[in-house]
């Protein structure tokens, strides 16, 4: 679900009313006081894969939503960060790792819980990690042990099959798409989501 729609101002505290504020063409919480419009939108979730000797780093999250589910490092972007040092910070926050990025690999939007998630390659500087207080544990999978039925979302998974298809065809790629939600199914659920604007862009790796 879209997070909760804001009930107070931000500029003065008085309560907010939905309506469509004029010249506009959809509702948005406008300020019953002082009239200021709050206009939402979609954040940007950052993170990393992380590869070794045919291995990827996850980590298995210590809190909702998702508790006990695997994915690689991930979470929301600060404001003032870039989006690779949000992945950077994300990855040392979840996984204890120090990484530096290799290059962008996928960009995935989500309209139906307005979110877009902004994916890069990265490599660790040194060879420590832990699990960071939002994880349980942090350990590199084979390629050929990824745990499909335990990862924590859909995103996840799609971004894990895009990489892992390029290694098959041992070539770098960065793909953008929209998971787009069929109307039925479960949301968390791969399956219940139409992928097909899918577009990948071959890169030069130098
Ligand atoms: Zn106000």
């Amino acid at each position: 679900m879209i997070d909760q729609d804001p009930i107070y101002c931000d500029q003065c505290g008085a309560s907010l009313t939905q309506k469509i504020p004029a010249g506009e063409d959809r509702i948005r919480g406008v300020c019953t006081a002082c009239d200021l419009v709050h206009y939402r939108n979609p954040r940007v979730v950052v993170g990393t894969l992380i590869e070794h000797d045919e291995k990827i780093l996850l980590c298995k999250r210590a809190i909702e939503p998702a508790y006990g589910a695997w994915t690689p490092p991930a979470g929301f972007l600060e404001l003032g960060e870039s989006s690779v040092e949000g992945a950077v910070r994300e990855t040392w926050e979840e996984a204890k790792a120090n990484v530096e990025i290799i290059q962008p690999f996928v960009s995935i939007d989500l309209p139906r819980i307005g979110q877009i998630h902004v994916k890069y390659l990265a490599r660790m500087k040194e060879p420590h990690f832990e699990p960071g207080p939002e994880s349980l544990e942090v350990e590199w999978f084979h390629w050929n042990e990824i745990p499909w039925d335990h990862l924590a979302f859909p995103v996840t998974h799609w971004a894990l099959r895009l990489r892992q298809a390029d290694r098959e065809q041992n070539q770098d790629r960065f793909h953008r798409g929209t998971l787009k939600w069929k109307d039925k199914g479960s949301p968390l659920d791969f399956n219940s989501y139409d992928l097909s604007d899918l577009q990948s862009y071959p890169l030069k790796m130098d």
